[in-house]
């Protein structure tokens, strides 16, 4: 056999392997094993003295390594806002990982930047956005929140006359930063990345679906960045997004918003309302590892003020070539050296089309619906408005509680988070995978009832 004959064998072997694990996902165990989870460990020696085949190294990874995977990628998974992976995202993503581009330079990797341009163009029309908008493709939404709020913080700065990029925070000027008590704390984090301080930020009151409270924002003054949310991460409730920004533009402040998948309530008829006043916004942050189901890790931010996010990303060095020549998608991430991800983005957009979106999250959104309406026919109480994918659900006490969540997770047959709402621990169903299928919210919600019965 030559090389490329070997090479052949390896990843027609390793597709087979792949295609027998997604055939496997509706019937296994949702969990890992326990026993699967340890028989892995046994991998767990020296690193080897010497060189293995590759046959062998994918023969270990795919009997070890499978079954001790949590069927994330299969149609009842409901742990996370996570969905799996479009066939045509992940076929897209192994042939662009074949492709090898480092996709940080537009004249150097010419084909991989085209393709996230046009996928960032898709989805600022999607989103309904500002068209001009500026995007960086990152690792996932904690990323696209801080390259958001790092064009703020350039952008309110320098309004104030001050070059953070050039002269840091030490003796600027200080900025207020306003969340809400429901603020996602991946934002928190880039708030303390980015030297704003996770504690150092002014908190506004929610509503009991844990909505801002528009009316409670303080008054604004000076340079400030206003955090907002679109889909909360338990409940799926939106911000006041139109009233808020309203009035912090009035005032002259940055509005942030987190979409990590609420956002993509807007590609939907009779939903996007839900996001009403999101493009008066200054910049976004969105993933598509989650709703559109591309695979990990795949973030969007989405910045009205280009020049406000390339300030804070773009470097430039002799040897390195100007926008003049394309868009360098490394002029608005903070990685330089990346992987191509808007290409599975474009590949899910182009293969799903804009009604096959729109059908994707309606139909999550049902699932969700129905999970709460099978709940409240058993008698058990739902414990947010279900207006997207989400769903809280109580089985009675906390303990109670708990105990049903540790045992359908046992059981197999799905699997479902624990989350604390308001006082109260429930389980939390996030519907979010293009695969589920009514059956699977049948066989799910058969499973729960039976366990919680008990
Ligand atoms: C998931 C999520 C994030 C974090 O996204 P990652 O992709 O995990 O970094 C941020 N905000 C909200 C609202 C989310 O749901």
């Amino acid at each position: 056999m030559d090389a490329n004959d070997r090479i052949r064998e390896l990843l027609e072997g390793t597709a087979e392997r792949a295609i027998r694990y997604l055939e496997g996902l509706s019937s296994r165990s949702v969990a890992p094993s326990p026993e699967a989870v340890a028989a892995l460990n046994s991998l767990h020696g020296p690193m080897p003295d010497g060189p293995s085949s590759p046959e062998s190294v994918l023969a270990a990874l795919d009997t070890l390594g499978s079954p001790a995977t949590m069927a994330m990628a299969g149609p009842r998974f409901f742990g996370f806002v996570v969905g799996g992976s479009l066939p045509a995202a992940l076929a897209a993503n192994w042939l662009a990982g074949a492709w090898d581009q480092n996709s940080a330079l537009a004249n150097v990797t010419p084909g991989t930047a085209l393709l996230e341009q046009i996928a960032l163009e898709w989805l600022i029309e999607l989103f309904g956005l500002p068209p001009d908008s500026a995007g960086a493709f990152v690792t996932g939404a904690t990323m696209a929140n801080f390259c958001g709020l790092a064009a703020a913080r350039h952008a309110v700065l320098a309004r104030a006359g001050w070059n953070v990029e050039a002269d840091g925070l030490f003796g600027a000027p200080p900025i207020t930063v306003i969340v809400s008590d429901e603020a996602h704390p991946s934002v928190t984090k880039a708030l303390g990345l980015l030297g704003m301080g996770r504690n150092r930020v002014v908190r506004v009151p929610v509503d009991e679906q844990g909505r801002m409270r528009g009316e409670a924002l303080p008054p604004i003054a000076g340079p400030t960045i206003v955090c907002m949310q679109a889909g909360n991460v338990n409940t799926g409730a939106f911000d006041p997004l139109a009233s808020v920004c309203d009035a912090a533009h009035e005032a002259g402040a940055w509005v942030h918003v987190d979409g990590a998948f609420g956002i993509w309530a807007a590609a939907v008829d009779g939903l996007r309302e839900l996001t009403h006043g999101i493009a008066r916004a200054d910049s976004w942050a969105t993933d598509a590892h989650k709703w559109l189901n591309v695979p990990y890790d795949s973030g969007l931010a989405i910045v009205r003020d280009r020049d406000a996010l390339k300030a804070a990303m773009a470097v430039s060095a002799e040897y390195l070539p100007s926008e003049s020549e394309g868009r360098n998608p490394s002029d608005f991430t903070p990685e330089f050296s990346r992987r191509a991800r808007g290409v599975e983005i474009w590949a899910a957009l182009q293969s799903l089309g804009r009604s096959g979106v729109a059908d994707l999250i309606e139909r999550t959104c049902r699932h969700a619906r129905r999970f709460a309406q099978g709940f409240r026919a058993a008698g058990y109480s739902i414990l947010n408005d279900v207006v997207l994918n989400q769903v809280l659900v109580s089985f009675g006490d906390a303990r109670t509680t708990e105990r049903v969540i540790e045992e359908i997770q046992a059981d197999g047959t799905t699997w479902c988070g624990r989350t604390h709402w308001q006082g109260h621990t429930a389980m939390r169903i996030s519907v979010s995978c293009w695969a589920t299928e009514e059956s699977d919210v049948e066989k799910s919600l058969e499973a729960m009832l039976r366990i919680a019965g008990r």
